[in-house]
């Protein structure tokens, strides 16, 4: 039997200690038990550049993941908007292979695309024109050629724009559009989806061309934690005590 976790949406961050600690118990608990575990984004909230590994919070969750790794549990790591600039230094510190966006992979025999899901939110139209310019080598290059703590400020600065931003959008052009649904899976050979972002975990399913595609949304690790567990029987959605 061949187990297979998936979690998104855990924005670690020193402040909020008791979800840490959440996330250590249940890579030593669930995910040490699973052949693979898959964090499709938003691992942290947010990710600075690889040289932030420099800082203990940063570093003691890296070095989490490569004892699992170390152990023989996979590591499969998909970036989020939130910590896309992870690159060959979290992989290294991580144990984590970095997988692109999206993935079509083989899971229990079905074929299943992974991502982290804020591509789909194609009506969030401003949302979708700063992505694609902090998606950019040029961005990317000029934002970490800054020293860390001006590339932190500045984080902080667009967190801050965006909560702000988020009290006007509508919850309809924040959540996933089932045009870009559609459009994707058929583009993939209708296989089953798993993303997560919008903080709003449900199994849904889609029925596009006549084909029945199943999609997994992944909950977020605020109230409390929770993942997807996929083997060859089944899949379920499971919900951690809150800590
Ligand atoms: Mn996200």
């Amino acid at each position: 039997m061949s187990v297979a976790l998936f979690i998104s949406d855990l924005h670690l961050c020193p402040t909020r200690p008791a979800i840490v600690r959440l996330f250590e118990d249940f890579l030593s608990r669930q995910a040490v038990q699973a052949d693979a575990l898959y964090i499709l984004g938003d691992l942290f909230e947010y990710w600075a550049g690889d040289d932030s590994l420099g800082e203990t919070f940063n570093a003691t969750i890296c070095s989490a993941l490569k004892n699992l790794a170390d152990h023989g549990t996979r590591v499969l790591f998909i970036a989020g908007n939130r910590d896309f600039l992870a690159d060959t230094g979290f992989a290294l510190a991580s144990g984590a292979q970095m997988l692109a966006e999206p993935t079509l992979t083989d899971i229990s025999g079905t074929a299943t695309l992974l991502m982290h899901g804020d591509t789909l939110c194609s009506e969030d139209v401003s949302y979708q024109d700063f992505r694609r310019t902090v998606r950019s080598a040029a961005w990317r290059a000029g934002f970490l050629a800054q020293p860390l703590a001006a590339r932190k400020a500045q984080i902080e600065a667009l967190r801050q724009k965006s909560e702000r931003e988020k009290l006007v959008k509508s919850a309809a052009s924040m959540d996933v559009n089932a045009t870009s649904v559609a459009t994707l899976l058929r583009s993939h050979g209708y296989p089953r989806l798993i993303h997560g972002h919008t903080h709003h975990p449900a199994h849904h399913t889609h029925t596009i061309d006549g084909h029945v595609c199943e999609r997994w949304v992944l909950g977020d690790w605020y109230a409390s934690g929770s993942y997807l567990a996929c083997d060859e029987i089944a899949w379920r959605a499971v919900t951690l005590p809150a800590p």
